[in-house]
């Protein structure tokens, strides 16, 4: 019996550690930490034997392989123990995907993920096709191989999962777009970090399809210099394309082999520029999975808003509250502001992840007129920011309801009041699920 060793068990390491127990590996799974309670409950009613709180480093160092949950980071003295044994180290994508013979969709990129996973997803659903929805959404990738059997999967997936893939390929993958995000865990290289995201691509045939944004020039110049054997399907707000979709007006065009169609904006039930893009990634991927164009179009405008994303909580004396939690670095909040046509109360602040603000200045002086700081050291935010909306129009504060407060105290009635932060929400708040439903109490509580 082969030897598997499970490192982490959350909901990528449980559905690894089930799927080995369904393929009779002898499984050992490996937290250094605590084990969730749902999840120690899960390994439980397996029959999955299991540690928490420290690696026994002999029976780690035992296993055939192992594969390594995607919050490990690779310098973690466990990691570097295996590969000085050259243990072999792979995802729970790539382990899964052995077992599985679907159709895969794989999306990956900086921002826009999340939105155009779960937009696939519902194109796909809505087209009667029998479809799962995994990776960094819901159950994961591994366990729905383990217990459950699709046609196709659309999964999500970080650069930290496709650190360890190897032989994975999807059928159609998609790069939304890279903007630094997370170069901590890549030695604050931008080239490790696009190499790493370019991963999802290294097995791609001439019959898979690449969807990507050709108005992203990162992603432009690093495929300058790469050889792709797939159909590359480029999507663009700036230019026509050939193949692939386009912004033409008012209108979407999506070309894909012989056939044309438009989809147009007003239609879309998503809105803001970055919404464009997820969309048209989105058609594309639905084109070249044979859905037809009435379904496409009819399923991008019944699509309903994600949690966090954008998310309008409600209107308080005629001032829209707009939970963007989800918005952890600068890009994403460039666009939550971009799109906004009323004057923002915007409530920026957390962890900084080595943030520059200099894209933002002019959205910032064109829609800005308060800032609520949400953070424990809010210093580069006034620096950035102090000279545009000026120093009376700026306040800081340590709580969701603190920051709710304030916000409503500059709001006056046609106003928004938009919570896209721009930082990770570790300071104050567990995470940025935490942070948005902390806001929306506040605001409902207004
Ligand atoms: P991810 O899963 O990659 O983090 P999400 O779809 O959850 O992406 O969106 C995260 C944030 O990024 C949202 O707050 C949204 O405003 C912004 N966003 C969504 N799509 C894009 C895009 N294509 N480009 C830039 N920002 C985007």
């Amino acid at each position: 019996m082969s030897r598997l060793v499970v490192l982490g068990g959350a909901e990528s390491g449980i559905g690894a550690a089930v799927l080995a127990k369904v393929k009779r590996f002898d499984v050992f799974l490996s937290d250094n930490g605590k084990i969730r309670q749902p999840y120690a409950d899960r390994l439980r009613e397996w029959d999955i034997p299991f540690e928490e709180g420290g690696h026994t480093m002999e029976r780690i160092l035992e296993a055939d392989e192992v594969v390594k949950s995607p919050g490990i980071p690779p310098h973690a003295p466990v990691i570097r123990a295996l590969e000085e044994k050259k243990v072999h180290i792979i995802s729970e994508i790539e382990f899964a995907s052995r077992y599985d013979k679907a159709k895969k969709i794989c999306i990956t990129g900086s921002n826009g993920k999340t939105t155009t996973t779960s937009l696939i997803y519902h194109l796909l659903k809505e087209a009667g096709l029998d479809v799962g929805l995994g990776g960094n959404i819901g159950d994961s990738y591994a366990y729905q191989v383990a217990t459950v059997k699709h046609d196709y999967y659309v999964l999500e997936i970080s650069s930290f999962q496709l650190d360890n893939c190897y032989d994975f390929r999807p059928d159609i993958a998609i790069i939304t777009n890279i903007t630094p995000d997370h170069l901590d865990r890549y030695d604050n290289n931008l080239d490790n970090y696009v190499r790493a995201k370019f991963r999802i691509t290294r097995n791609l045939r001439p019959q898979d399809c690449f969807i990507f944004d050709s108005d992203d020039k990162i992603t432009v110049e690093h495929l300058s210099r790469i050889v792709l054997q797939a159909k590359m399907l480029p999507f663009s707000q700036e230019r026509k394309v050939e193949q692939g979709a386009y912004l033409d007006g008012e209108r979407i065009v999506v070309r894909y082999e012989e056939s044309e169609s438009e989809i147009y904006l007003k239609e879309l039930a998503l809105g803001g520029r970055h919404n464009i893009y997820n969309s048209m990634a989105a058609a594309l991927a639905a084109k070249a999975s044979g859905i037809d164009n009435v379904t496409i179009r009819k399923a991008l405008s019944t699509f309903e808003p994600i949690e966090h994303r954008l998310e309008p909580v409600m209107s308080i004396r005629d001032v829209l509250y707009i939970n963007d939690s989800k918005a952890t670095n600068v890009d994403a909040a460039w666009y939550a502001l971009e799109c906004q046509t009323k004057p923002v109360v915007w409530i920026v602040g957390g962890t900084d992840k080595g943030n520059d603000y200099t894209p933002l200045l002019e959205l910032a002086g064109k829609k800005v007129k308060a800032i609520v700081c949400l953070g424990v050291d809010n210093r580069k935010i006034h620096e950035a920011f102090e000279s545009i909306v000026g120093k009376d129009n700026m306040t800081d504060t340590l709580s969701a309801k603190e920051a709710v407060k304030a916000a409503a105290g500059f709001a006056s009635p046609g106003d928004v009041v938009l919570l896209s932060p721009c930082c990770a929400s570790f300071d104050l708040f567990t995470c940025y699920e935490d942070r948005g439903e902390k806001f929306k109490e506040a605001v409902r509580n207004l």
